[in-house]
C-alpha cells in the first residue's frame, strides 16, 4: 500500500519508544512542539485527533481531517468478513462536498434546498473537506489496478448521504462523475438514519460533519469521526457551549445552596 504514515505525538513518555519505531519503519515525523507545525505540514494529509481546534485549523490549512472520540463500546457488529479489506464511510455535504447546499437548507428550508438541487445538478458542487481523501483512495485504487488487474481492490468506499437518492442525490452522483470518482456504493437515505446502512456496511471509520449521525455510528461501534467544516457543525458547536454554559450556572447556583 502506498500510504505514508506520519505520526503526530506530543507524548513525551512514549517519544523515544515512538521515535524508535518510525525510525524502524522508515517513517516520516513532525515535531508537534513547533507552533504551527500544521500549516507547515507540505502535502494533504487526513489528520485525526481528539482535539477539536487542531482539526479545525487543519481544515483551514486545507487537509482532510476530524474529531475522534473515544469509543468504549466494543464493536458490537460482526468484522469477519471485513478483516481483509479497509472500508471507508463518507457522508456527502460538508463531507465531501462543499457547505453550500447545506447552507441553503438552513436559510430557506428543505423544499427550497431540493428544488436548488434539481435546478442546479449540472452544476457540479464544490469541494468539500475529505474528497482528498477519496481522491487518494482512488488514485490509489487506479494504480493498484493497473498493477494487478485481476485482483479486487482492498479498499472499499461508502457514501452515506441524508440525500434523497433522485432529487437532491442526482447532482452528487454528477458531481461525482465530473471529478472522475467513483464509490464502491452509494446510500441515498432521504433523511431516515444512518445507523441501519452504518450496521450493514461495518465500516472501519465513518466521517460525518453532524454529531447526531457521529452518534448513531458511535452507538454501533463503529469509528466515527467529527468533519469540523460548515454551518451544521457550527450548530452544533454553539448547541454544546450553550449547554455547558447552562450547566456551568446549574452548577453553581447548586454550590451556592
Ligand atoms: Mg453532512
Amino acid at each position: 500500500m502506498p500510504f505514508n504514515f506520519v505520526l503526530m505525538t506530543n507524548n513525551l513518555n512514549h517519544e523515544k519508544y515512538l521515535r524508535d519505531r518510525l525510525s524502524e519503519l522508515g517513517l516520516s515525523e513532525i515535531d508537534v512542539h513547533q507552533e504551527d507545525y500544521i500549516s507547515q505540514l507540505d502535502t494533504k494529509i487526513l489528520y485525526l485527533s481528539e482535539d477539536p481546534e487542531k482539526a479545525e485549523k487543519a481544515i483551514k490549512n486545507g487537509h482532510a481531517a476530524a474529531i475522534m472520540f473515544p469509543n468504549d463500546t466494543n464493536n458490537k457488529g460482526d468484522k469477519s468478513s471485513v478483516e481483509k479489506e479497509l472500508r471507508v464511510a463518507f457522508d456527502g455535504d460538508n463531507v465531501l462536498f462543499s457547505q453550500d447546499p447545506e447552507s441553503a437548507k438552513a436559510i430557506h428550508g428543505l423544499e427550497s434546498f431540493k428544488q436548488n438541487e434539481d435546478e442546479k445538478q449540472d452544476v457540479p458542487l464544490r469541494e468539500g473537506p475529505l474528497k482528498c481523501f477519496l481522491e487518494a483512495l482512488v488514485n490509489m485504487e487506479k494504480k493498484f489496478h493497473a498493477k494487478h488487474p485481476n485482483e479486487n481492490f482492498p479498499v472499499q468506499t461508502f457514501l452515506v448521504t441524508a440525500r434523497n437518492p433522485v432529487i437532491s442525490g442526482t447532482r452528487v452522483l454528477k458531481t461525482l462523475k465530473s471529478w472522475g470518482l467513483e464509490l464502491t456504493q452509494a446510500f441515498f437515505l432521504s433523511g431516515t438514519p444512518k445507523g441501519p446502512p452504518l450496521s450493514m456496511i461495518q465500516p472501519h471509520i465513518f466521517f460525518d460533519d453532524r454529531k447526531m449521525h457521529v452518534n448513531e455510528g458511535l452507538e454501533l461501534g463503529v469509528v466515527s469521526a467529527l468533519v469540523p467544516y460548515g454551518i451544521g457543525y457550527e450548530t452544533d458547536k454553539e448547541a454544546k457551549e450553550e449547554e455547558a454554559n447552562h450547566g456551568d450556572k446549574q452548577g453553581n447556583s447548586v454550590s451556592i445552596n
